[in-house]
């Protein structure tokens, strides 16, 4: 017959030790009535399954995590509406070779000429 594994005292660790009634459901360690913690569903009721309280912490940590992930994800954001461009190109002239930045540095020559 299995006992509680549970290690329990501050400063002593020591197994529990009484009789177990049920298993943790993660890591499958014996526990007692006393150690085994419910299972709670997202509903908060209970699944008539038990957890150690360390699984039972770390189960309970991994869904408050979820949920703030689920939390702060923002929306899904609405597709864009793209207007109708006119296709480009077209009514701008060509100007040869020459760079398209030309423009606005006319005014502006910094030392060099
Ligand atoms: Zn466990
Ligand atoms: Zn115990």
């Amino acid at each position: 017959m299995d006992t509680c594994t549970v290690e329990t005292g501050l400063l002593k660790k020591k197994p529990c030790g009484h009789p177990a009634v049920t298993h943790c459901l993660n890591c499958e360690q014996p526990l007692c009535a006393q150690h085994a913690v419910p299972e709670l569903t997202d509903t908060g009721r209970k699944s008539g399954k038990f957890l150690c309280k360390e699984c039972e912490a770390a189960h309970r940590e991994q869904k408050k995590s979820l949920a703030a992930v689920a939390k702060s994800a923002p929306p899904p954001a609405p597709p864009a509406k793209k207007p109708a461009a006119p296709a480009p190109g077209k009514d701008a002239p060509a100007q040869g070779k020459g760079s398209p930045s030309d423009d606005g540095a006319i005014d502006f020559t910094p030392g060099k000429k």
